[in-house]
């Protein structure tokens, strides 16, 4: 018998859970630790964001749930990391405090015989000086509370334009090392629609501001895709997009803090600008959770499982930007010290940046993150899980199921705004997401052909479909494992 224990309930754990349960007998255990009652569609958190769904819409509550498939769930978080127990408990075990229910607040040490953290990113707020969802008049979509709270302060401001108030409106990176550029592209593009829809789009100046290069970045270093019969660089793309709808952009811009509707940032050139608004979205930084690890002897070795997120099987040798490659990506999600421990989704440490790096003159870096998004989290969750699941069935400790994002594509569907017959949707599609330049050096590193981009009211309604689909498979309905992730 085993006892799997999944740290987070996103993305990345959710899958895991709900496969290791589909495919393992019941004499194993399958135990999630995570502390929101929920499981959340994050991508739809965009349309909550502009009042076109609501919190209820893409959440649902985990625990009927996992009592139904025989998962069993805690409502805690983990704290810290014991992978070889300790002085009274042989077994290796989290160490976990519930966050609700009789138990609230006691803590307990959570055993396991594998143990998959996907905890995902911390939203680190505090790394900017007064960035905090709801205050300074600055908001953020990345939980349904957020993304409610965003709305609301949203539809305050429509109200105003519609008395003639003129507005200045500013969505972005909240950090010099932000990322998650894809989300404040949708939200950005939504709101413009909205305020459309509303007939106060005149009525309001509304500017990008995001720590990329070129337009189109998106940490991924831009991308060279086709576009109908020809060939675009993402930048082209998105310049085309913000020049249709009236968004003025800022780039290479290192937001370092916020005032009351101001905010302050750092440019590549060195110089200290500012800018003023009256409603904001800006991306925090996204960090690991601080979590510390202990040997059996109590002594802390909190930097042989982490490197701010969770170390795996990554290249983390630290070389100059030239030397990168795209075999230092992860494939298994295994961390080299205690193998019975996998970080799939956003919560294993990146080998490096894929865009490339930039500093400031006065030697600030302002360059975005890699982002690690929806498919890819699902994807190395899956294969996490299987190789699991192929251990315990066959008692071989060889890992056959592998992914790198190195070859791994990302399909990414930004809604541009609501709406079944005035929607529309910017759809890109990369292949590979790390791109490697050995195999594609004269298309940027990315296969043409695997690399797209399309605009049209199919987008929109190819990403509500999505939301119907993963939300019916999360909810693991009839025949759920058939949807890919
Ligand atoms: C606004 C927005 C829009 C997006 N849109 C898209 C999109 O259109 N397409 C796309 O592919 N991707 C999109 N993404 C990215 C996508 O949401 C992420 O890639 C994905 O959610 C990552 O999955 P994850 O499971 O690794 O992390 P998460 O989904 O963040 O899950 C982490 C889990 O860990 C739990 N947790 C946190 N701390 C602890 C702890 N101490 N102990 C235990 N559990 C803990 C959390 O409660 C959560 O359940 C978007 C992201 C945002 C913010």
């Amino acid at each position: 018998m085993s006892k799997i224990v999944i740290l987070g309930a996103g993305i990345a754990g959710h899958v895991a859970a709900s496969h290791l349960r589909r495919k393992l007998p019941k004499e194993h255990e399958v135990v999630v630790v995570s502390p929101n009652s929920n499981y959340q569609w994050i991508p739809s958190n965009i349309w909550v964001g502009i009042g076109r769904m609501k919190p209820k819409d893409i959440l649902f509550p985990l625990a009927p749930l996992y009592a139904k498939k025989h998962i069993d769930y805690k409502q805690a978080k983990a704290i810290s990391f014991y992978p070889e127990g300790d002085a009274e408990e042989v077994k290796p075990y989290v160490l976990a405090e519930y966050i609700a229910g009789a138990n609230k607040g006691t803590t307990e040490k959570v055993t396991y015989d594998y143990l998959i953290n996907a905890t995902g990113p911390k939203l680190n707020f505090e790394a900017t000086e007064g960035l905090s969802p709801g205050k300074n008049k600055t908001h953020s979509v990345c939980t349904y509370t957020h993304a409610d709270e965003a709305w609301n302060a949203l539809n305050d401001l429509i109200q105003q334009m519609k008395q003639g108030k003129q507005c200045k409106i500013l969505i972005g990176t909240g950090h010099a090392k932000a990322t998650c550029q894809g989300a404040a592209f949708e939200y950005i593009l939504n709101v413009e629609q909205e305020l459309r829809r509303h007939k106060v789009r005149d009525m309001a100046q509304i500017t990008w501001i995001s720590n990329e290069y070129n337009l189109g970045d998106f940490g991924m270093d831009g991308m060279l895709m086709s576009y109908g019969s020809n060939i675009m660089k993402s930048s082209e793309m998105v310049e085309m997009i913000f020049e249709d709808r009236g968004v003025s952009w800022i780039l290479g811009a290192g937001v370092n803090k916020i005032e009351n509707g101001v905010a302050h940032y750092e440019t590549l050139e060195g110089d200290y600008k500012t800018e003023s608004y009256d409603f904001a979205m800006l991306i925090p930084s996204f960090s690991g959770h601080g979590f510390k690890a202990y040997n059996k002897d109590g002594e802390d070795i909190t930097n042989k499982l982490f490197k701010g997120f969770m170390i795996v099987d990554a290249d983390y040798t630290s070389k100059p930007y030239e030397e990168w490659s795209v075999q230092d990506w992860p494939e298994t999600y295994q961390n080299p010290s205690y193998p019975n421990i996998f970080a799939p989704g956003i919560a294993f440490a990146p080998p490096h940046s894929i865009s490339k790096p930039r500093k400031s003159k006065n030697g600030t870096d302002i360059t975005p993150a890699p982002p690690r998004t929806g498919m890819p989290s699902g994807i190395t969750a899956k294969l996490v899980a299987d190789n699991i699941i192929e251990i315990i069935k066959h008692s071989n400790n060889e890992l056959h199921h592998k992914g790198s994002m190195g070859n791994m594509g990302a399909a990414c569907i930004a809604s541009a705004g609501f709406g079944m017959t005035k929607g529309s949707g910017v759809s890109i599609t990369t292949y590979p997401i790390v791109p490697d330049y050995n195999k594609y050096p004269d298309t940027q590193g990315r296969k043409q052909g695997k690399t797209f981009g399309t605009i049209g009211l199919a987008g929109h309604w190819l990403k509500l479909a999505l939301h119907h689909a993963f939300i019916y498979k999360a909810k693991m309905k009839p025949f759920w494992w058939l949807i890919p992730e």
